[in-house]
């Protein structure tokens, strides 16, 4: 749903699993999946709070959850509404799981900060403004970055009604200079993009960002992202910032 991604990295004999997919078929896979490529995650990570991201612990109930401090706080403000988002969309999809959603054990992370992973280190960095929380992660060991829910080929930036399009172009410009030293940006949703195309993206992003900012009616939206489910997320961006 929503081309929605997870990114396992690895180093030195340990893997991480970034966010989740989102249905139970693909989570039931996807530990077999990543062992046949040899991964095995010793931990999960997720960018931030939105539920499409959490579902890590349904794939491996056993490990704790990295979340950047801002989402941990997040959550002690909205409790259980990540769960319950969860339940109404899986509703509407008629999706059965064989377990609700339990964050377990959490482990809150500084943001901007770091965690080891085996022999490298894999840097957390600020990406707030489509919510409240948010970070990108980037392995620049291995020249990947992802980014959350930002510079995605399939969606307009979307502001979350706790989220801020002041923080969103301030998260934008934070990752210009990451973005050059990745080769692989991986978006939260859509398929992930080398340096040249998140960097059109994000300029892109940008000139949207203007014309809401405008409270433009029917901006031109980018090539590739102009159909009627990204004119509602523009309906509610107004919405949200009106
Ligand atoms: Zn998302």
């Amino acid at each position: 749903m929503w081309q929605t991604n997870a990114v396992a990295v690895r180093a030195g004999g340990e893997a991480m699993l970034v966010d989740s997919p989102y249905f139970p078929d693909e989570l039931e896979a996807l530990p077999g999946l990543l062992a046949g490529a040899g991964f095995e995650p010793d931990a999960l990570l997720a960018t931030h709070g939105d539920f499409d991201h959490l579902l890590g612990r349904l794939a491996f109930p056993g490990l704790a959850l990295g979340l950047g401090e801002p989402t941990v706080e997040r959550f002690h403000r909205e409790p259980g509404a990540a769960q319950r988002e969860l339940r109404d969309h899986d509703g509407k999809f008629y999706v059965e799981r064989p377990s609700p959603l339990a964050l377990g054990q959490v482990q809150g992370l500084p943001v901007p900060g770091s965690v080891e992973l085996g022999s490298e280190e894999l840097e957390l960095h600020p990406a707030d403004g489509h919510t409240s929380d948010g970070l990108a992660v980037m392995a620049r060991w291995c020249g990947v970055l992802c980014v959350g829910d930002y510079l995605s080929r399939v969606e307009i930036p979307m502001i979350h009604p706790n989220g801020s399009l002041a923080d969103y172009r301030s998260t934008l410009a934070r990752l210009v200079p990451l973005v050059e030293a990745a080769d692989t940006i991986v978006p939260g949703h859509g398929a992930p993009n080398d340096r040249e195309t998140a960097l059109r993206l994000l300029d892109e992003d940008v000139d949207y960002l203007d014309a809401l900012d405008r409270g433009e009616e029917k901006p031109a939206l980018p090539k590739g992202r102009d159909d009627l489910e990204q004119r509602d997320i523009h309906a509610r961006n107004l919405r949200v910032l009106g």
